[in-house]
């Protein structure tokens, strides 16, 4: 049985703090009587613990600086990196100041941009197709709301913006989303053929009577003179299956 230096009493080993963490040895003086000396301590000597803890800070505070700085600096950078990055994908982005979710703006924005610079930018590639040819964009359009509002959210990553009537205006009634097939059925360039009245492009009469004609065929027969029906219909080829040695 160990015994306690400052009280001189046996006690068991329970009794004693450990010296340190995972060591066979134990201190000299009792749970008791060191913490009971440690509380005194703590008491008496509030203004000397006050100072060393200010002193510490005194002499560090360059270092303390320096950290929380570096701290803001790295956090600055990052939270730019994510607003530059949502910015340029079009996702939602959570704005800290505000506290609520700012809605990306998504393709229609990018689509609503586009028709106005084609409208009326000179300088742009495609003025000459579209705001040199007269092609306006109706006044209602100048907020992306309205354009929203009147034409819907895109259905699909593969459609884009058309007007129903190629000579018309971008005007609520004469835009849609288009697939790309029915973009290039649209244009000018395209010749309307006519079959029991009804007016549609080549590739269109080639899906609605399921021939598999080449294009670059049928304009050719077309050419010649070939009535439009037959030159759809008619196969280029026969294939022989049955033939004789
Ligand atoms: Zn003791």
């Amino acid at each position: 049985m160990p015994v306690c230096t400052k009280c001189n009493i046996d006690k068991p080993r329970e009794e004693f703090h450990r010296k340190r963490k995972g060591s066979v040895a134990i201190r000299s003086t009792c749970k008791d009587c060191t913490n009971r000396d440690n509380r005194r301590w703590f008491y008496e000597n509030r203004e000397k613990r006050a100072y060393s803890i200010n002193n510490w800070k005194e002499r560090n505070r360059d270092k303390v600086r320096g950290y929380w700085k570096g701290f803001h600096q790295r956090n600055r950078e990052y939270r730019n990196k994510i607003k530059l990055e949502h910015k340029r994908k079009n996702i939602d982005a959570y704005n800290r100041n505000t506290k609520r979710w700012k809605k990306g703006q998504g393709p229609e924005y990018n689509s609503w941009c586009a028709m106005w610079t084609r409208c009326t930018n000179e300088r742009s590639d495609q003025y000459k197709n579209y705001g040199g040819r007269g092609i306006i964009v109706c006044e209602d359009w100048k907020s992306f709301k309205n354009f929203v509002r009147d034409v819907g959210r895109r259905p699909g990553p593969t459609y884009s913006i058309d007007r129903i009537d190629n000579n018309g205006n971008y005007e609520p009634g004469n835009v849609r989303w288009a697939t790309p097939e029915q973009q290039a059925n649209n244009t000018r360039v395209n010749r309307l053929i006519e079959i029991n009245g009804e007016c549609r492009t080549i590739s269109e009469w080639c899906r609605v009577l399921n021939s598999k004609v080449s294009k670059e065929t049928i304009r050719q027969r077309l050419k010649k003179g070939w009535a439009p029906i037959d030159a759809i219909t008619t196969k280029t080829h026969i294939v022989v299956q049955d033939y004789c040695i």
